[in-house]
């Protein structure tokens, strides 16, 4: 009936990957059994929805859904997960980034009793130090900062247990950081790890800034240190101004030839502290804006187009 393994593909934009992921896929799909391929369409532009429902015609094994435009990365992976009905669910990236024969090592951990199976990389083929070294610095900043232990230069390249993609399926934040998520859930977790290869074609999908923004939500998500800091440097600059204080008055009083003269001093403390103050507010902006987006309660994501899930209702195509 249902599936063992569901395989999870987030696709954007990538007709020139798609041929050869399906050819991998499906030489690692022919050992495994009973397994569901779900791609999720994140509003390509190009004629990756096309050829998703030419897979799902030529081939039963192959799902996919469609969101209604472009909703990020790990809002896709978020969809596919809410489809799947395997007993153990594998995510990985369309561009063969993550190589699919590592499957049948992630699934024989999972057999022997764990639930999180994450692939880490140990070294990351082709991508350009501008990548790798803040990539680098963020992942150490992010387990010295965050109250869970999240691991070090992992994707989302992984395998989850069926009751770990229940579990992230309750939770309803919409500032997803499923690295971080899957790492909460706890249970039994593991790692094997592995180079990462070049994308195979097209261009990186997670522009600068598309990577600063889910840097500074799992951050955010995961943290709530950048909050403390504030507090910290306050009492840090109040410190300073009573000693300052103090300084004045005794120069004043014991030796009033004072060597404090002009503006350079004042005008530097007020630029310090002016600048301490609006990157405070920015800090508190980035958590207060996130709870204004959770209270919102709008939908994760809306869907155009479902294919190829015998149990579910069709919905038609446009
Ligand atoms: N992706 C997506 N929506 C986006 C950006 C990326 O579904 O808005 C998909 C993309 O098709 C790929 C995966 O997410 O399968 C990872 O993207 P990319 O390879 O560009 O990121 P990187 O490997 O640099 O982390
Ligand atoms: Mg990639």
């Amino acid at each position: 009936m249902f599936p063992t393994y569901s395989l999870v593909v987030p696709i954007y934009n990538e007709e020139n990957s798609l041929p050869e992921l399906y050819r991998r896929l499906s030489a690692v799909m022919a050992q495994l059994g009973e397994v569901e391929l779900i791609l999720v369409n994140d509003g390509s532009r190009d004629r990756s929805l096309q050829m998703l429902r030419e897979l799902n015609e030529k081939d039963p094994r192959v799902c996919y859904i469609s969101l209604a435009r472009n909703f990020g990365h790990q809002i896709a992976v978020t969809a596919g997960l809410n489809f799947v009905r395997g007993q153990a669910i594998v995510v990985l990236d369309a561009d063969l980034q993550d190589p699919p024969e590592l499957i049948p090592s992630l699934i024989e951990k999972w057999q022997e009793g764990y639930q999180v199976v994450y692939a880490q990389r140990t070294r990351r083929r082709q991508e350009g130090w501008l990548k790798r070294l803040p990539a680098y610095l963020f992942y150490r900043l992010l387990r010295r900062l965050a109250d869970i232990e999240i691991p070090t230069d992992t994707g989302d390249f992984c395998l989850m247990d069926r009751k770990v993609v229940d579990a992230l399926n309750t939770m309803p934040e919409r500032n997803r950081y499923i690295r971080g998520l899957r790492s909460w859930v706890g249970w039994r977790q593991t790692s094997i790890r592995f180079e990462r290869d070049p994308r195979f074609a097209g261009e990186v999908k997670y522009t600068f800034s598309k990577s600063m923004a889910l840097a500074i939500n799992a951050l955010v998500s995961f943290s709530i240190v950048p909050l403390r800091m504030a507090t910290f440097i306050g009492l840090l600059a109040a410190a300073v101004a009573i000693l300052m204080a103090i300084l004045v008055l005794y120069w004043r009083i014991v030796a009033p030839t004072s060597p404090i003269t002009g503006f350079a001093s004042i005008l530097i403390a007020i630029f310090f502290l002016g600048a301490v103050q609006l990157v405070s507010i920015g800090i508190l902006g980035e958590y207060i804006g996130r709870i204004y987006e959770e209270v919102k309660g709008r939908p994760l994501y809306l869907l155009s187009e479902v294919g190829g899930f015998a149990q579910s209702p069709s919905v038609d195509r446009d």
